[in-house]
């Protein structure tokens, strides 16, 4: 009887359960279309207007602005509109801007002693800023820092170095750069350096790190400083994912999916392999890193520079770059911006892709639609137009890279 009973128990529950799942998928087909039609139905106006709003009231952070470089070529007060460059405080506003990771940039070729002077005068720079401006720049070393600088509406400057020459041999040069407030370093720039080959460099002296290489990144680690593999060879990604006891970032790479042979950009196993480890890969927006014929166009303008020695920066350089781009094209699109974003999606997941401009970094090569820190809702509403929630683009304004850095100032503590 018990069994019987047991049965007929199930026997209802087997009718219900089936009968619930009839209802539940007749609503199902029922609702989804509706749910479609309600986003196809909205206006370009309509989701223009919500990326608007998504950028005014959530946290965004680039982690790759060149501005230092800028100011130092052209002193321009960045509090107002600046004539040159891709940054000031009022674009930011517009653009809903943060969080402005700001470079110090080395160039390459200079020695030690020199690359030092350089960095004590951008971060005097910085904080001079902070100093003038307390109602309007802030410094920030850690994520806490930069949420607390948001709600009072500051907008926060961390300090990065792009390129570890200043180190020089001298590992206690990280201690001096942490404590005056730089988070993340990136390990070279164009030149293989003491510390690691860089992808623009043919000399691959170390094969990757190099043994001082080793002890940086050990001691990165210890202090909760970011590693940027951004202009790395792929072997000295690799082995910072190996030796790294940390996740590590790329601050301002793209895909190579679109960039064949462009070691610059990360390879579908490469940005897997930072997924894999936690890290976070922020798409540059650089035009040339964004597709192979903006990539060719550009080269060619670089290579132009280089044998006239002019900078792309200067008048003559800007000249020369409108005149080639009248029948060359040197500008890519935020549409290309996002399909490096979708990419990087697609093959390691939502939460470890975001933004990093290279905005006042990449000379004349900023996407058509996208010409400075006033262009993040352009970014959006492309994103939104592709389906992503407001929560899946909060991970990308800001959410995917902050989890990281905590992650790595939580390693460096334990
Ligand atoms: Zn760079």
């Amino acid at each position: 009887m018990k069994i019987l009973n047991g049965r007929i128990r199930s026997k209802r529950e087997h009718i219900l359960r089936i009968t619930f799942l009839i209802i539940t998928s007749i609503l199902l087909i029922g609702v989804l279309p509706l749910c479609k039609i309600k986003l196809k139905d909205k206006s370009d106006d309509e989701l223009l207007k919500t990326a608007f709003k998504i950028c005014e009231n959530n946290l965004i952070l680039d982690s790759h602005i060149d501005w230092p470089d800028k100011h130092l070529q052209f002193p321009e007060d960045i509090s107002m509109r600046t004539t040159k460059g891709d940054f000031d405080l009022v674009r930011a506003k517009i653009g809903g801007l943060n969080a402005a990771l700001s470079v110090a940039y080395i160039k390459s070729d200079l020695d030690v002693n020199e690359s030092r002077v350089l960095v004590d005068s951008i971060i005097e720079l910085i904080n001079n800023y902070t100093i003038i401006y307390p109602d309007k720049f802030a410094q920030a070393k850690n994520p806490n820092d930069i949420k607390e600088n948001f709600k009072n509406n500051l907008l926060s400057l961390p300090l990065c170095l792009e390129n570890g020459l200043p180190v020089g041999n001298d590992i206690s040069y990280l201690k001096n750069l942490k404590d005056r407030g730089v988070v993340y370093i990136t390990l070279n720039h164009d030149k293989t350096n003491q510390i690691s080959d860089s992808n623009f460099d043919e000399n691959r002296k170390w094969n990757g790190l190099s043994p001082f290489g080793l002890e940086v990144i050990k001691e990165m680690n210890r202090l909760g400083i970011m590693i940027d593999i951004s202009h790395s060879t792929d072997s000295t990604v690799f082995q910072s994912l190996r030796y790294s006891e940390a996740p590590i970032i790329a601050s301002h790479s793209s895909c190579c999916h679109f960039t064949p042979g462009l070691e610059r950009n990360l390879s579908d196993t490469l940005i897997k392999a930072i997924a894999n480890k936690n890290g976070v890969i922020m798409v540059n927006l650089c035009s040339m890193f964004l597709d192979s014929t903006c990539m060719k166009n550009c080269g060619y303008l670089l290579n132009w520079y280089h044998s006239n020695g002019i900078d792309m920066d200067s008048e003559e350089g800007i000249e020369f770059a409108l005149k080639y781009g009248e029948t060359h094209q040197i500008k890519s699109n935020s549409e290309q911006v996002v399909n490096h974003i979708e990419h990087i999606i697609k093959i390691a997941g939502i939460d470890y892709v975001g933004i990093g401009s290279d905005y006042d970094g990449m000379g004349p090569s900023q996407p058509i639609d996208l010409p400075d820190v006033s262009s993040y809702p352009t970014i959006v509403f492309e994103l939104l137009k592709r389906g992503y929630s407001e929560n899946d683009i909060k991970k990308i304004l800001s959410g995917n890279f902050l989890r990281v850095w905590n992650q790595i100032i939580e390693i460096a503590g334990s």
